[in-house]
């Protein structure tokens, strides 16, 4: 099929994809170029399409895409503030959570995480990814008493603390991944982030099941997820979310991910990317022999998250999960790298680091796109007037963004440091 590594075309594009596919596909296709979005029969054909009619799915997906979003790819220069990596729940295939023992420091204090941010504000970043595990206090009486000696209630009560130091003393703004959220946490970050983000990974109840990786993950239930997607959608939160694939889930049960999240950006507007993380199996995990997904796999999911999300959404794959032949996402209709730090690792995929922002530039520029900073809100939700932000965010999201609601200065202080 013309897949290999390096930094040529990597796959066929079809010209007339929908001439190419086979019959059962072509009404899907043909729906999905129409603008009207896919119904959910239509959605859960593409569960059934085979190897050879993939490449007509990245061919729609990507004129999708075009048509959405143009030839402009875009990516968030980061730093990566990992506050607490204790968490209550135990996933299967996670390394990021560290019990109490298993590390020197429970907390980042306020200090450090002020250090990173400045570190990262040295460099042009622009977003400081505050990334924690679930509520650990419920589960560690170490984070309540660290919690509790320090003067905060819970985790969100510092995370809150630390976002306001975030927007207050530093050129960065905080965008906060702390899992499941009350609504009322939420109201309380708003004041401070521009956006907010928890992946939903699957809504498949079969993961939770016995030897599955959400056995031991409460958090990770598809009610509670969805719950805290629609409030956000009930605040007008500007959220971030997505899927994590090849963790045992079904092409089906991606799809229906796929829909439960386009359902809630229909109800209330506010979902602001997509992402499609690929599984990659670690080492010291229940899941350290699962198979990682295959490029095939990964394209397909990227293909079908466009068609269903449709050519306004914004769809991302992180680069560092997808090897040395990331570009290829381009020909599946992405439009968005995601957060790039050239200052930390990420410490949810340590073994993967981010590419270069220059290469990044290189690979994107190699097959037809522009490749553009964005702030940790994208552009249509960054004005003022679109009523999504807190007055203080409002202000210095404006002070930040061009008059397009892109990062002011554009790539070159980042491919061409002074
Ligand atoms: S993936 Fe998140 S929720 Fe699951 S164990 Fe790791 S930190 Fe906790």
């Amino acid at each position: 099929m013309g897949l290999h590594s390096g930094n040529a075309l990597l796959f066929p594009q079809v010209e007339d994809p929908i001439g190419a596919a086979c019959e059962d596909l072509k009404p899907v296709l043909d729906a999905a170029l129409g603008g009207l979005g896919l119904t959910t029969e239509q959605a859960l054909k593409l569960a059934s399409s085979a190897l050879g009619d993939l490449p007509a799915l990245c061919s729609t997906a990507s004129q999708l895409r075009d048509l959405g979003k143009g030839r402009t790819v875009t990516f968030s220069p980061k730093v990566f503030i990992p506050l607490t990596r204790m968490c209550r729940d135990f996933c299967g295939y996670c390394t990021f959570r560290q019990a109490p023992d298993e590390t020197d420091q429970l907390y980042m204090s306020p200090e450090q995480v002020l250090d990173v941010a400045r570190a990262g504000q040295r460099m042009g970043c622009t977003e400081a990814l505050l990334t924690l595990g679930e509520r650990p206090e419920q589960r560690y009486p170490e984070a309540s008493q660290w919690l509790s000696r320090s003067g905060y209630a819970t985790t969100h009560d510092y995370l809150k603390r630390i976002s306001e130091l975030i927007l207050e003393e530093t050129s960065l703004l905080p965008h906060s991944n702390p899992g499941t959220m009350s609504r009322r946490e939420m109201e309380q970050l708003r004041e401070s982030n521009p956006s907010i983000g928890m992946m939903l990974e699957s809504t498949s109840p079969r993961l939770h099941q016995m030897g599955e990786p959400h056995e031991f993950a409460p958090s990770k239930r598809p009610s509670v997820r969805i719950k805290t997607l629609e409030n956000a959608g009930k605040l007008r939160i500007p959220f971030t979310t997505g899927i994590l694939i090849g963790i045992g889930e079904t092409r089906t049960e991606r799809i229906n991910s796929l829909l439960a999240i386009r359902e809630m950006h229909r109800r209330y507007g506010h979902v602001q990317e997509v992402i499609v993380q690929n599984f990659r199996a670690k080492e010291n995990t229940a899941m350290e022999d699962h198979l990682d997904p295959s490029t095939e796999d990964l394209l397909w999911t990227v293909a079908t998250s466009r068609l269903i999300l449709g050519p306004g959404a914004n769809v991302q794959v992180p680069p560092n999960l997808s090897y040395d032949n990331y570009q290829i996402c381009l020909q599946a209709g992405i439009n968005d790298w995601g957060g790039i730090s050239p200052v930390t690792i990420d410490y949810v995929n340590p073994e993967a680091p981010w590419p270069p922002i220059i290469d990044l530039q290189r690979r994107t520029a190699e097959l037809g796109f522009e490749l553009r900073p964005r702030l940790a809100v994208y552009p249509e939700f960054a004005h003022t007037s679109f009523g999504y932000l807190s007055p203080k965010v409002s202000k210095k999201v404006a002070s930040m963004a061009d008059d397009e609601g892109y990062v002011k200065g554009g790539i070159d202080g980042y491919v061409n440091p002074a």
